[in-house]
């Protein structure tokens, strides 16, 4: 089997020779950053860089334009934010750094990160400007001054055809996850708003892949740029992969039985197609399981169900496309399933990477027909050691051992109220805890959107706590209760 050649778009881009990652130099400390900045960093429990940090704070600091690529979850985040952040003048009302993202989800988490790491620093304010809102609110606080910017491409370019933002003092441009900003079709969008900035700019692009768009994208508007890669490597041991040889006929019941067998708790399953996504979805459902499917086709408001469901603990199965499922962030991922292994190994790596995160371990487990061999050739060459081959056979449950089903541990109630309504964590947290008379054991994750909560509770106690927030009120006020269905009726 032959290696693929690599991408012949390269941009003229040094590559930065990997960094010797020991102790003193992930010190935060030695950047130059202001004391109030480091101090900062330090209550927010960052104590060191992350590899990405060490490998392309310095660069951007030292104002060169960075093509930079690593996982999700590898804290890019903060590694642009604390550039920008490093440049601003915050007795400047102007906007001097705008930050792309492809969806709102990812713009909020953003926003989120870069208002946390501004802490330091008084009133620099940091607004965000995403489709789906109206725009009015948004003309308006974009009349009482920004700073820093974060916004989807289309929405961005709305705003600079309305002339309602203004780029002319913009010192720095940065494109978070420029892979799937490209997947998402955004290229036309991307460069009418690097036309629309200062040619005397820092460009910091960031991306968890490098597909060929990067490159075309880069070398039209990137000066210079310095290139920053960081190979994935997986702690040894942490994930656990399996591979099963399985004909198509098997493929998606394999699935079940993968589920029944090693009865993770939050499993992702990927798929190469929507309609095989589709069919799994219908299989899993029938057999009992408490599955989601995340395709490009939701509104973002269903999309973010499924996401603070599975999040939750309430959903065991979430099913995806790689495309759907690039940028999530879960920090609980018990398995990773290829239903079908894909033909490149570099998202290979990137999915299972999903699984065995900080100090947990994770199963990896993929299906593999005769046909798809080659595949895994060059995954066993990108990982310089022969993987583990297993039987189907091995899952059939022994016929004396019946095991319960499997469920997920939480069961998700929607409140119908959120930031609008002046609803925070706490409130929901106090009323379960408090009148109704949970333990506080018993209450999961609880989220906030601008209309509704979603609140995770123990499985067994989910119709009770409906009744009983039913009944009581929140914030002194009664409150409309659901049970979020999950396919498992
Ligand atoms: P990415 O954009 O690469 O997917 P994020 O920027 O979202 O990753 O960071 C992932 C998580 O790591 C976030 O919860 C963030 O708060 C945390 N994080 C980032 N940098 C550090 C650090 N130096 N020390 C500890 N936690 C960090
Ligand atoms: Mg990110």
């Amino acid at each position: 089997m032959t290696q693929s050649p690599p991408a012949s778009s390269e941009p003229a881009a040094s590559v930065v020779p990997p960094v010797v990652l020991d102790a003193a130099n992930l010190s935060f400390a030695q950047l130059p950053l202001a004391p109030s900045t480091l101090a900062n960093l330090q209550q927010l429990g960052y104590l060191q860089m992350t590899p990405i940090q060490a490998a392309s704070l310095p660069l951007a600091l030292a104002g060169h334009d960075l093509i930079a690529q690593a996982k999700t979850g590898s804290g890019k985040t903060a590694a642009f934010a604390l550039s920008l952040l490093a440049k601003l003048n915050p007795r400047r009302f102007a906007v001097q750094a705008l930050v792309l993202c492809p969806t709102r989800e990812l713009a909020d988490q953003v926003t989120q990160e870069i208002r946390r790491l501004a802490r330091g620093e008084d009133n620099i304010k940091v607004l965000t400007l995403c489709g789906g809102s109206t725009m009015r609110p948004q003309i308006s606080s974009l009349e009482h001054g920004a700073h820093v910017v974060v916004g989807t491409p289309g929405r961005i370019m709305d705003h600079l055809q309305r002339e309602s933002l203004d780029l002319s003092a913009l010192d720095t441009l940065v494109l978070d996850e420029a892979d799937r900003m490209l997947d998402m079709g955004f290229f036309d969008d991307i460069v009418f708003v690097a036309k629309a900035c200062p040619k005397a700019r820092q460009t910091l692009l960031f991306s968890a892949t490098y597909p060929e768009g990067i490159g075309k994208l880069s070398q039209q508007f990137l000066r210079q740029p310095q290139r920053i890669t960081l190979p994935e490597q997986h702690e040894a041991g942490k994930i656990r992969q399996r591979f099963y040889e399985v004909d198509s006929a098997q493929r998606l019941s394999a699935v079940g039985l993968l589920l029944k067998h090693y009865r993770p708790v939050s499993t992702l399953a990927f798929c190469n197609t929507r309609q095989q996504c589709r069919d799994l979805l219908q299989l899993l459902r029938a057999e009992g399981f408490v599955a989601l499917a995340l395709h490009g086709e939701l509104e973002q408001r269903e999309r973010d169900q499924v996401l603070i469901q599975f999040a939750n603990r309430s959903c065991s199965v979430l099913v995806a496309t790689d495309v759907a499922a690039r940028g999530l962030d879960i920090d609980q991922l018990e398995a990773v399933i290829n239903v079908d292994v894909t033909p490149d190994t570099e998202i290979h790596v990137h999915r299972i990477g999903r699984t065995g995160r900080v100090d947990q371990a994770g199963w990896a487990f993929s299906l593999v027909s005769g046909n798809q061999m080659a595949r895994v050739d060059n995954i066993e060459k990108a990982l310089g050691h022969e993987i583990e081959w297993h039987l189907l056979s091995e899952l059939q449950a022994s016929p004396g051992q019946r095991q319960p089903p499997l469920m997920p541990p939480m069961v998700t109630l929607l409140i119908l109220g959120g930031r609008k309504e002046k609803i925070r964590p706490g409130d929901v947290l106090g009323a379960l805890t408090g009148e109704a008379g949970f333990s506080k054991e018993q209450v999961g994750k609880i989220n906030v959107t601008d209309t509704s909560t979603y609140v995770a509770v123990a499985r067994g106690i989910a119709r009770e706590a409906l009744r009983k927030l039913s009944a009581g009120s929140i914030k002194g006020k009664k409150v409309k209760v659901h049970l979020l269905q999950d396919g498992a009726g």
